[in-house]
């Protein structure tokens, strides 16, 4: 059994490896060293949180619940052969694939690898975006004038946490987000609270698409530009392309389409969870709690393989709890039509998020020790 990708559900599945070894099933998983959990990464890019604590190092839970660990990507799936190629260009024998590789940044625009581009994923970049601004206004430099591009959930946590980073840093935030329309889907009471508080502190929300990148500005579709040092692509996500180059059936955002077992259509060896699938009927965004609720279902699935036992179905929930970090101390948190905006928010959002990466890390006992303590 070979898991690529170590996320959300994956984790589970590795802590839980015992099961499928029971099964007679050997396991590899297929990931980088570290997982960045984006749950954490808003309090991180606002300074709240300490860089590493929203990550989890993937190859000590790999080692701590005996699961073999290769700490690379995988770059393509030759299904015929049922061989994966590295991209170390190692290649890698399978008889059944779990895929749980998450999503890239959406650019209809082509704007990634423009000057002053940050995309929102990988969250790995965010870390380093906190510490450009940081370093600037250790240096003097007046506050960045930032725009965001995307006005759904992340492109608004991701504004109010660049909002947070700069007055950590004493300045005054100069933060523009752009999307054709405003207010996230969220209730119209909650999205009137959420934006005058951001407007409070310093951003101004504003309607049009970008869709070109120069040196100090962005242009937008009316041919309109704005002045502009730093550009947050968070314009929406879609399946990594690896997904696309498996020749499977897939949505219109390039994610795999799989049964509710978790199989995808037309190859049951190949099982998909989280953001980089979509499970027929039950269309949702983007979001890491449903592979959270998928991982106990894809454990059941994997270690049936091996038992011969037939997979069961997982029915995503239609609706659920999303909060908001704010970057003041503040969180946002909406369910269907209730929310709550206030400290009480932000501090469920931690208690969440912060149980979620104790679970999953490795146990300390198993942690490698400094020779120095
Ligand atoms: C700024 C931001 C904040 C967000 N906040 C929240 C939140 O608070 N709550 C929430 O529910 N959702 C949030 N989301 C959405 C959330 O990021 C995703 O829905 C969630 O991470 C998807 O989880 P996953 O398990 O599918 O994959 P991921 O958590 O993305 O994990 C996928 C893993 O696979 C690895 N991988 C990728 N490609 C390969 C490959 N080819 N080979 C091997 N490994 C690979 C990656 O390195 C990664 O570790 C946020 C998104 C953003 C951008």
């Amino acid at each position: 059994m070979t898991l690529v990708g170590a996320g959300h559900a994956h984790l589970h599945v590795v802590r839980q490896a015992a099961r499928l070894r029971a099964a007679g099933l050997t396991v590899t998983l297929i990931a980088p060293e570290l997982f960045h959990y984006s749950g954490l990464a808003s309090g991180v890019l606002s300074g709240a949180l300490a860089l590493d604590e929203a990550q989890i190092d993937v190859g000590a839970l790999a080692a701590a619940f005996g699961v073999r660990h290769l700490a690379q990507s995988v770059v393509a799936v030759d299904r015929a052969a049922r061989f994966l190629t590295l991209a170390d260009g190692a290649t890698e024998t399978y008889d059944r694939l779990s895929l749980n590789i998450g999503s890239v940044t959406a650019d209809p625009h082509g704007l990634i690898g423009g000057p002053g581009v940050w995309p929102v994923k990988p969250l790995s970049q965010l870390l380093t975006l906190r510490a450009r601004i940081e370093a600037q206004a250790a240096a003097g430099a007046a506050a960045p004038r930032i725009v965001v591009a995307g006005g759904g959930h992340s492109a608004l946590e991701l504004a109010a946490s660049l909002c947070g980073l700069v007055e950590r840093c004493d300045g005054r935030p100069r933060v523009t987000v752009f999307a054709p329309s405003h207010g996230a889907g969220l209730p119209p009471a909650a999205w009137s609270r959420l934006s005058a508080a951001l407007a409070e502190r310093g951003t101004v929300f504003r309607s049009g698409l970008v869709v070109a990148r120069t040196v100090d500005s962005v242009r937008l579709a009316d041919g309109a530009l704005e002045p502009c040092d730093i550009l947050v692509l968070a314009a929406g996500l879609s399946a990594p392309p690896l997904i696309g180059q498996l020749g499977l059936p897939l949505d219109g955002q390039g994610r795999l389409r799989v049964s509710p077992t978790l199989q995808a259509i037309g190859d049951p060896a190949i099982f998909a969870v989280g953001d980089c699938a979509v499970i027929e009927g039950y269309a949702r965004p983007g979001a890491g709690v449903f592979g959270v609720r998928a991982a106990p279902v894809l454990l059941n699935n994997l270690a049936a393989q091996g038992h011969d036992r037939p997979p069961r179905p997982y029915h995503p929930q239609a609706r659920w709890l999303a909060i908001m970090d704010l970057g003041d101390g503040r969180g946002l948190a909406v369910r269907g039509r209730l929310w709550l905006l206030g400290r009480a928010a932000l501090g469920l959002k931690r208690y969440l998020d912060l149980g979620f990466i104790r679970r999953m890390r490795a146990p300390p006992a198993s942690r490698p020790q400094s020779i120095f303590r």
